[in-house]
């Protein structure tokens, strides 16, 4: 598939530069982890001029807060967001719980829930994996018990990404334990600052507090939030994951980190005293990321190409996840390579490098391919449900 962008579709990328090159100053660019206090405000103040534009939600329907645009337009702006990286976006909300609730949710609860996310009102955060339960996430074990309006939550949900921002948690309880394990599962919604809700920091390898374990006792979640059927909340869970797995920031962020290296590798001279973009092996290893990433770059359209047509992309989304995540743990690690011993230098350091971003990043980048589903699940779903081949 070649897909050739319609003339609405570049005015509306020159439009989103136009926006970026004027409106986002240097300093409030950065690589969007939101991991300072520092950094957070920032992502909430560009959060709320995207939403001011109708940026967050492009593709929604115009009566959720969205702009009723093609999903092109959506994913031309994800693409060009993460390039020039621009803070702002609200992946739980906008990508995930919100396309989830327009195919499972009342009409009730979508009307509540999507114009605050739309509005860039509220953050969202992720409750599926447990300490137990990570990639067979039906094993879960977080119990809710149906006590009259109410059902009653106990238990623990672990690396919840944001939980300590959140304002609100969408996830996964048992609503009945005797029933096999994909049964008796729902998906339900509660303010984070529910009585009986705490969270615990867990500080990632590259030194960053960006997930956290969520502790639940005696929780009161009223029964008007749990979204789709009692116990049928895997199919709900299996939607917001295929919606979870899609897009196309990998490829943007690889191709920026590609063209930054190559600028470094053009202006920085080698040993032999000829700048590194003329060594015949550095030049290989380009030309072979690049490729890699315009496939990756491809299959995330095509991703996009089957949601604009009202499809759930499945194993694709599993391709394209494989693909991406490689793909960026492989740039970071060529980048580290290239800068030598400056590339072991973090931000911050008076002597950094294309400001130390690179061993930030290949340390950051390792869980790439562990969130929304391992490579080794991805490959299980490709497998399975796109070659066919019986389970292992
Ligand atoms: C940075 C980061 C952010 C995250 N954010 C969130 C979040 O916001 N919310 C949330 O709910 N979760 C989040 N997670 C958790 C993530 O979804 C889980 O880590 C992931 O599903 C894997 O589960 P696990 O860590 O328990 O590993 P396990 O499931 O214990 O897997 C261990 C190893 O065994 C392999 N393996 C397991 N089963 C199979 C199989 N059937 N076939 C082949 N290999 C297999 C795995 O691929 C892996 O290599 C996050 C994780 C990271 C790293």
């Amino acid at each position: 598939m070649r897909y050739e962008f319609t003339a609405e579709e570049e005015a509306f990328r020159a439009e989103l530069l136009e926006w970026i090159e004027n409106e986002v100053p240097e300093d409030l660019r950065g690589i969007g982890r939101a991991a300072s206090d520092e950094e957070w405000e920032n992502e909430l103040r560009v959060r709320r001029q995207l939403a001011d534009k109708g940026w967050l939600t492009l593709a929604w329907p115009t009566e959720y807060g969205g702009q009723g645009a093609p999903m092109m337009q959506q994913v031309i702006f994800n693409e060009e967001m993460v390039y020039h990286r621009i803070p702002g976006r609200e992946p739980f909300g906008t990508r995930m719980l919100a396309p989830t609730l327009m195919v499972h949710g009342t009409e009730e609860q979508r009307r509540k829930y999507l114009p605050p996310i739309a509005r860039g009102e509220v953050q969202w955060c992720q409750g599926y994996s447990e300490p137990d339960s990570g990639s067979d996430l039906a094993s879960l074990q977080m119990r809710a018990v149906d006590d009259g309006d109410d059902f009653v939550v106990n238990g623990s949900k672990i690396w919840t990404s944001l939980a300590h921002r959140a304002d609100w948690i969408f996830f996964l309880v048992r609503t009945d334990p005797d029933a096999p394990k994909h049964r008796g599962i729902s998906f339900l919604l509660a303010p984070m600052d529910t009585p009986g809700i705490s969270v615990e920091p867990i500080i990632n390898m590259a030194g960053h507090h960006s997930f956290n374990q969520v502790f639940f006792e005696d929780v009161r979640v009223p029964k008007e939030n749990l979204v789709g059927e009692l116990n049928r909340g895997w199919y709900v869970a299996a939607t917001l994951l295929d919606f979870e797995r899609s897009g196309v920031d990998y490829p943007a962020q690889a191709r920026r980190t590609l063209d930054d290296l190559i600028e470094y590798a053009h202006s920085t001279l080698g040993a032999d005293g000829e700048p590194l973009s003329k060594d015949p092996d550095i030049r290989r290893k380009f030309v072979e990321l690049s490729i890699e990433t315009d496939a990756a770059r491809s299959i995330a359209y095509e991703v996009a190409d089957m949601q604009a047509h009202g499809e759930i992309p499945n194993k694709e989304a599993s391709m394209s996840k494989t693909l991406g995540t490689k793909l960026v743990q492989d740039v970071y690690g060529f980048g580290v390579d290239l800068l030598g011993m400056y590339g072991q230098l973090r931000p911050g350091s008076p002597r950094a490098v294309l400001e130390g971003r690179m061993l930030d990043m290949q340390l950051t980048t390792v869980a790439f391919t562990i969130f929304a589903g391992t490579t080794e699940i991805q490959k299980n779903i490709i497998a399975t449900r796109g070659l066919g081949l019986p389970r292992g």
